[in-house]
């Protein structure tokens, strides 16, 4: 795993891993947890309402894996073109013929900031791989029960498997690393406060990736402070419609 990539080959891949495929050209990438054997449980929306934080977005991902045509079905999966929320794919579907990559918990700020693209890395630390796969495969078996709480983003989904870990705060937008990098990027260059002290392109460019980097740090799982666990069990234990009702459930369980 180098600085660059966090590419990794299949055959080194474990049970409890957090994967993940660049999708349409690196603008955007699918996350899924690793479950041994070949498949990977992932969260997904149809549609292309993977990310879901506003129109801009869901305009660019025009849809979320697996995107085998459903007159082609896998002969492993079956047809899983109309499957919405957490599924089980083979790896093959879940690649969608693009490269692996492997998602790093743990890492140091310094790490943190030197990856310049956000959805690669956390400083969240992961939990053992039999909690996480327990996560992976209670959510596939009782859906999605409180579903609005992840503002259905399939990096959510799997960082949450990996940590338990829940933003509880009513303005979760742009929670994960790659939305929280794309959100961070415009800020950035649109809020700078010293925007107008820069004289020269350059230097707009350089106040604007230090707040980048400032941003997306401080959103970080692993940073930011109002996050908590959350026993998966609780999580779909209950049909949500309020999202404050499940917060005060979430406090409950701290
Ligand atoms: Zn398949």
């Amino acid at each position: 795993m180098g600085l660059l990539s966090n590419k990794i080959e299949r055959e080194i891949l474990k049970p409890g891993d957090h994967i993940y495929s660049w999708r349409h050209a690196y603008i955007y990438a699918h996350h899924g947890i690793y479950v041994g054997e070949e498949n990977v449980i992932h969260f997904t929306r149809g549609g292309g309402q993977e990310i879901g934080i506003g129109n801009f977005l869901d305009r660019i991902i025009v849809s979320s894996s697996p995107s085998r045509p459903s007159d082609n079905p896998c002969p492993r999966c079956g047809d899983q073109s109309r499957l919405d929320g957490v599924i089980s794919s083979c790896m093959d579907c879940f690649l969608s013929g693009g490269e692996l990559y492997i998602f790093e918990y743990s890492v140091s700020p310094a790490l943190f900031i030197a990856k310049a693209r956000g959805g690669t890395c956390t400083l969240a630390s992961s939990d053992s791989p039999e909690e996480v796969i327990h996560r992976a495969s209670y959510l596939l078996q009782n859906g999605f029960g409180c579903y609005d709480i992840f503002r259905n983003n399939c990096e959510d989904f799997a960082i949450y498997c990996k940590t338990g870990l829940l933003v509880y705060t009513a303005i979760s937008v742009g929670r994960s690393g790659q939305a929280t990098s794309i959100l961070a990027a415009a800020s950035a260059i649109l809020s700078s406060p010293l925007r107008f002290l820069t004289t020269s392109f350059g230097g707009l460019a350089a106040v604007g990736y230090g707040m980048y980097c400032f941003s997306r740090l401080v959103s970080d799982m692993g940073v930011r402070r109002d996050v908590k666990k959350v026993p998966v069990e609780i999580l779909v234990c209950r049909t949500v419609s309020d999202e404050s009702e499940a917060v005060t459930e979430m406090a409950k369980a701290d």
